[in-house]
């Protein structure tokens, strides 16, 4: 039997960007799209075009995605026309392929919060469905508060959602806008709206305030709507949005949706969930939830004792679904026996080759489980990792020392009269018989220690010519009693190669020497550097 297409529609972009704390750049929301338009999502939809300078330059022009590029905004406002509505404009205007309106379909919030009749509202939608279709745009019509809308006035929350349905917009789509409705409400109230609108018509926007976004969602689906909107890793205001990874997780892998339905995820697309999920924590500068469903780093860990043994016999015993169709990976805490495997497994990725049982397997055990516990993250600094890896085998050269290092940062009043923070450091190194010295300034201090530790590194220079640092975050963890900092560090070659390393100490400072003198020393590891 053919299976019916439902169609994602991500928007953390949009109602994402509501998340306390998230500001994205152009720069942000330019590698988020790339990320869901391979992954595979139906529409993007980019922001609000007209209501911030960010919004405005994404949909400046064309940006080629494969899927259906989405603008956002509001329907006419009451008392205006069409044509005269700035807001409206820069809607019809945008380089967008659909325009998603947002409408009230709650008759309490049009008149108080609208302060205009019912019948106008519902002139708006059809006014500016129809003026979207002039423009040849797909539209979408999001009803918010639609759920309590329908609760306190079924016929009105119905008549809009049917007006824009008659109008052709592509998609109504059902708002639960304060989140508070429950799977069952949300299951019979998609149904009777099944009934004057076709289900393949028919979206869901779920809000996370019981918790429940998710199961929302698959209710709505269940009742006969074919569309669902979600953010990357359920972000948005207040609770969040519906997880549009967790859904495209069930959609997949639970027979009774992967059995009826498609979507635009393929099976190979789909084992990249989990790392599309980790950018987005990593865009977002966030520590991602261990816990998430699916791709979080305990999403397949399991403790020790008759778990672990039974999951190393057969997995499927402990496991819903197969770590890797998500991309993520099993883990076996504590046990020795699994922590073993762990490692041997990562020095067979970075292509080191050991005996099995070398004892020099189970010391790097120990200390990648101590050095984690102080806040080391090596899943996340691979390059630190092989490093660590290598020098516990014996096979990292001493290239050159850093016998001191001195770093000034100073804040005073220039010549004409300007404060400034000025950073400077002196770096002295010892490469073989040579005692190098360099002093370089930089816009902060990490830069200035960056910039002075590859200035001269006598006859190493030429092998780290082309090293570039192209990222730098930091964290601050509270490992045990104290605060600590962990820093990251990405790099890249001439290459265009690119590995992390990771620093961790109270002092941050320190911390960003360690990572980037892995940095260095790993890439002269790479470049076969004589010792
Ligand atoms: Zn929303």
């Amino acid at each position: 039997m053919p299976r019916e297409r439902l169609y994602l529609f991500d928007t953390t972009l949009r109602d994402g960007a509501q998340t306390n704390g998230v500001d994205f750049t152009l720069h942000d929301k330019l590698a988020v799209a790339a990320l869901l338009d391979d992954l595979g999502v139906d529409y993007i939809e980019g922001g609000y075009p007209g209501a911030n300078p960010v919004d405005t330059e994404l949909f400046g022009r064309d940006r080629s995605l494969r899927a259906t590029f989405t603008a956002f905004g509001m329907t006419r406002r009451p008392g205006r026309s069409t044509a005269n509505d700035p807001g409206l404009a820069a809607l019809l205007d945008a380089c967008a392929d659909a325009i998603c309106y947002v409408a009230k379909t709650w008759d309490y919030h049009v008149r108080v919060a609208l302060e205009t009749t019912l019948e106008d509202n519902l002139a708006s939608i059809r006014d500016s469905v129809r003026a979207a279709k002039a423009k040849h745009r797909e539209v979408l019509l999001d009803c918010e508060h639609f759920f309590d809308g329908y609760k306190a006035n079924p016929d009105y929350a119905l008549a809009c959602a049917k007006a824009a349905h008659e109008e052709g917009a592509r998609w109504v789509v059902l708002c639960d806008t304060n989140g508070g409705t429950l799977p069952h409400e949300v299951e019979a109230i998609v149904k009777a709206v099944t009934a004057v609108v076709p289900g393949d018509h028919v979206g869901i926007h779920a809000h996370n305030d019981t918790e429940q976004a998710v199961a929302n969602s698959l209710a709505a689906v269940r009742a006969g709507a074919r569309h669902i909107q979600g953010t990357l890793n359920g972000i948005g205001e207040r609770c969040g949005n519906a997880n549009l990874v967790s859904l495209i997780g069930n959609l997949k892998l639970k027979p009774e949706y992967s059995g009826s339905f498609e979507i635009g995820v393929t099976d190979d697309k789909l084992a990249h969930l989990t790392r599309v999920s980790r950018s987005l924590d990593e865009i977002l500068n966030r520590a991602g939830n261990r816990h998430a469903p699916y791709v979080g780093d305990s999403a397949f860990a399991t403790k020790a004792g008759i778990h672990a043994s039974a999951i190393l016999k057969d997995p499927a015993t402990y496991e819903h679904v197969r770590p890797e169709a998500v991309g993520n990976r099993r883990k076996l805490l504590v046990s020795d026996q699994a922590g073993r495997s762990n490692v041997l497994a990562e020095l067979e990725r970075v292509g080191i080759a050991v005996e099995r049982d070398d004892p020099r397997v189970a010391r790097l055990l120990d200390v990648v489980k101590e050095r984690e516990a102080v806040g080391y993250a090596y899943e996340a600094a691979d390059a630190s990792f092989e490093l660590l890896a290598r020098r516990m085998l014996g096979k990292v050269p001493q290239y050159f020392d850093v016998t001191r290092f001195d770093v000034n940062v100073e804040h005073r009043v220039n010549a004409i009269g300007e404060r400034v923070t000025v950073s400077m450091a002196v770096v002295k190194v010892t490469v073989g018989d040579d005692k190098l010295i360099s002093a370089a300034e930089g816009n902060g201090p990490v830069n200035a220690l960056d910039l002075a530790l590859r200035k001269d590194l006598g006859k190493y220079q030429t092998y780290i010519k082309g090293l570039n640092l192209t990222d730098y975050r930091v964290r601050i963890l509270n490992a045990g009693t104290e605060a600590v900092t962990r820093v990251l560090i990405e790099s890249e070659d001439e290459n265009g190669e690119r590995w992390t390393t990771i620093g961790v100490s109270p002092n941050i400072i320190d911390a960003s020497f360690q990572a980037l003198m892995d940095s260095i020393v790993y890439k002269l590891v790479k470049s076969g550097a004589p010792a």
